[in-house]
């Protein structure tokens, strides 16, 4: 017989098994022919017992049921079908029509009742309708069984990603983050739904990660990345970085973008975003950049980075014209401690060196490990020589107090050689190189001490040795020239003093000037002899010119601080101009504020010596060293020169000016005379003379020229108005 169009197939795609269990015989046989003729595959079990039995070897999908049965009765069937085969639902087929039987017998899991005698139509109507029903509720089940699994799927898959995985919605709040959150940074991804992403972002990222997501054409398929650092939660540990992929949903590719919404506070996600953590890669960057750029030892900079630095500086300076020092440092007895106390003991004075270094700096000064015990230093923006001059005297000083190496105590000194930029070197190598030549002249001098760069000191030895005999016979055949910068009373335009300048004129290499051979003449002591030279010649010009009748000409002579240094200083000096009958009055000497600082006991007493004879003394290039005004106040000062880079300054800016009204005001309290140098404008003349300061030398007065020349503009002649 052919299965009707309502005959339910099982699961398994065969026909439904159907266990018919009463204990009259007619009525199951009348039953399973019924059945069976809609095409059910039907078990006969003729009462309770042999029901039992058939559900141990058979599995079914409905069990039709009689209640009363000897020994074994329907709900003990019942009983035994929901322990063994909860799937296989049952219908009721029983005379029993009492409530009771009906209700107890549904409570039992029955899914509908049949009295007999029953109406076949009813009966295979009902028998249709469970087996329906079962196999929906099985359909269904199925479908949320895979349901789960799925969700399970993704949320392993999600939550397993190295990566954070978030949903923002339009405004930048959590809608969704993965629990990988939680082992990375330490939030709860609870604690983050509906707080706004810039919550778990660094102070410094702020900005740059709020915007990220705004700007145009950023999809899925072009995502924006950036990277970032993200808060950990408590801010116990240092803050990590990320790299950020994220780009706006396309309600098209995923129009559900709402269900997360309700679970979260009703939240739309608009985002989708991943952030990798990598912060070990940043860290191990930083570490090899950190490498690459420093000294592992002291932690300083290296060669590169100085040279990195240094060529900015110099850009930097050759815009706005300022100057800036380049200083090579190189320690005195380092060699000898490495050697004597091993390297272990030469790496821990190494960084005790650094550190002491380190304290004289400024911000934005550069110090550098050149290599062994090498360092070089970058001072940026420096006004003036004096500036590099103040900081070598503070590096030697920290030097200067013993190392304490385990038990054993070391003195290290320091040899420091200065090129300023632009006069010693206008590029880079030029600038390191020069002051590293500078800082050999200083070991040659006897070592701890700076020393400028000057042109004399780059001659190589052939040549240096040919200046100096150059020089030697320069004294000899008398080829030093004296030259005199007329001092102008800018009141009167008349000539109060005459400024006495070396030069050299050299029979092959024309007029040198003081910066090309005074150094050396310094390092090889023929300073001395040099000076002596200059003296005995002005004494005698200026002399003449005095007897003449300019009774009141003032004579200003440079001298050099190995002169005053030395012993005889006032004796010397004294039977030179007595030689000549030069009235002591007359003569000033120029000394410049360090050489008083250097050796105050000494020098003062010198001073007050000559003071005392009506010598007079002067401060030369004053402002620029480091002097007190303690002192000053206290020595037999007659004058001070303003240096001419505060002069300069009155055209350019404020700071200068306010040097020289600081200076002026000074000397006018302390009673003290005052010359001002480099006066090449109107514009500072004008100034000056605002400020009551009358006495002026520069080229606006004219330069030095020679003595036959200067003789000619003496008297009472304005001396602007003669032609040189
Ligand atoms: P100083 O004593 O400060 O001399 C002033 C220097 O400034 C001189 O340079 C002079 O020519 C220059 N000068 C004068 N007016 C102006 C001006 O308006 N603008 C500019 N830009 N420069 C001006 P010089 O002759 O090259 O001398 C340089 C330095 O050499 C002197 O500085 C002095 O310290 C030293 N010196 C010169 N002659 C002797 C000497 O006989 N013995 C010693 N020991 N040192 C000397
Ligand atoms: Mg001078
Ligand atoms: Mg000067």
């Amino acid at each position: 017989m052919k299965p009707s169009s309502t005959e339910w197939i099982s699961d398994n795609g065969a026909k439904a098994r159907i266990l018919v269990v009463d204990d009259d015989q007619r009525l199951l046989s009348s039953l399973a022919s019924l059945l069976n003729g809609k095409g059910y595959e039907v078990t006969e079990a003729q009462g309770g017992r042999n029901a039992y039995r058939m559900l141990e070897s058979e599995a079914f999908d409905l069990a039709m049921v009689d209640l009363r049965m000897p020994d074994v009765d329907g709900f003990d069937v019942m009983e035994r079908l929901a322990s063994q085969q909860p799937d296989c639902g049952v219908i009721v087929v029983s005379g029993e029509s009492s409530f009771s039987s009906v209700s107890r017998a549904l409570r039992r899991g029955a899914l509908d009742y049949i009295r007999k005698p029953f109406d076949p139509e009813e009966l295979l109507a009902t028998v249709n309708g469970v087996l329906g029903k079962r196999s929906l509720i099985r359909a269904h089940e199925h479908i949320r069984m895979r349901l789960e699994k799925s969700e399970e799927l993704h949320r392993y898959i999600v939550n397993s990603s190295p990566d954070i995985v978030f949903m923002l919605d339009g405004d930048g709040h959590f809608c969704f983050v993965n629990s990988k959150i939680e082992s990375l940074l330490g939030y709860q991804p609870a604690e983050l739904f509906g707080r706004h992403f810039r919550h778990i972002l660094d102070d410094r990222d702020i900005a740059r990660g709020t915007y990220a997501l705004k700007g145009p054409n950023i999809s899925a398929d072009n995502p924006r990345t950036l990277e970032i650092r993200l808060k950990t939660r408590g801010s116990r540990k240092a803050n990590r970085h990320f790299e950020i992929t994220a780009f706006p949903i396309d309600p098209e590719t995923w129009p559900h973008s709402n269900a997360t919404s309700g679970k979260h506070g009703g939240r739309e996600a608009r985002y989708y975003g991943t952030a990798r953590d990598v912060t070990e890669r940043k860290e191990a960057e930083a570490f090899i950049n950190f490498q690459a750029y420093h000294d592992l030892l002291t932690r300083l900079p290296n060669r590169a980075l100085f040279k990195d630095r240094l060529d900015l500086a110099i850009t930097h300076a050759r815009r706005s014209e300022q100057k800036l020092a380049v200083m090579f440092l190189d320690l005195d007895r380092f060699k000898v401690i490495n050697d004597t106390l091993g390297h272990a003991m030469g790496d821990r004075l190494l960084q005790a060196v650094t550190r002491r270094l380190e304290r004289c700096l400024r911000k934005g000064d550069t110090l550098s490990r050149f290599g062994g015990d090498e360092f070089t230093l970058l001072l940026p923006s420096i006004h003036s020589h004096e500036d590099a001059r103040q900081i070598s005297k503070k590096l030697i000083k920290a030097l200067r107090a013993p190392f304490q190496l385990g038990d054993h105590e070391v003195f290290v000194g320091v040899s420091i050689g200065i090129a300023i930029y632009p006069e010693a070197g206008e590029s880079m190598d030029h600038l390191i190189q020069n002051a590293d030549i500078a800082m050999y002249h200083v070991k040659a001098r006897g070592k701890d001490g700076y020393r400028f760069y000057s042109e004399s000191m780059s001659i190589d030895t052939a040549n240096r040795l040919n200046l100096e005999r150059d020089l030697r016979l320069a004294l000899e055949r008398d080829e030093l020239r004296v030259f005199y910068q007329p001092q102008v009373c800018s009141s009167s335009n008349r000539i109060v003093g005459l400024e006495a300048l070396v030069r050299w004129q050299h029979p092959e290499r024309g007029l040198l000037y003081p910066r090309d051979f005074l150094p050396l003449a310094e390092e090889t002591k023929l300073i001395g002899k040099l000076s002596e030279c200059v003296l005995d010649q002005a004494c005698r010009d200026v002399g003449q010119w005095i007897r003449d009748g300019h009774s009141d000409l003032r004579l200003a002579v440079n001298l050099s601080p190995v002169q005053v240094e030395h012993p005889r200083f006032v004796e010397t000096l004294m039977d030179q101009i007595q030689a000549h009958g030069f009235p002591p009055q007359n003569l000033e000497i120029e000394i410049t504020e360090n050489v008083i600082m250097n050796d105050l006991e000494q020098i003062s007493q010198k001073l007050r010596e000559l003071a005392a004879l009506g010598v007079r003394i002067a401060i030369d290039d004053f402002g620029t060293g480091y002097s007190s005004l303690n002192y000053i106040h206290r020595l037999p000062i007659h004058t001070l020169k303003v240096d001419q880079s505060f002069v300069k300054a009155i055209r350019s800016g404020e700071d200068g000016a306010c040097i020289v009204n600081a200076i002026v005001a000074m000397a006018h309290g302390l009673k003290l005379e005052i010359v001002a140098e480099g006066v090449e404008t109107d514009e500072q003349l004008a100034y000056l003379k605002s400020l009551g300061c009358h006495q002026v030398q520069g080229f606006f007065y004219g330069p030095a020229r020679p003595a036959d020349v200067i003789e000619k503009t003496l008297g009472h002649i304005p001396v602007r108005a003669v032609a040189f």
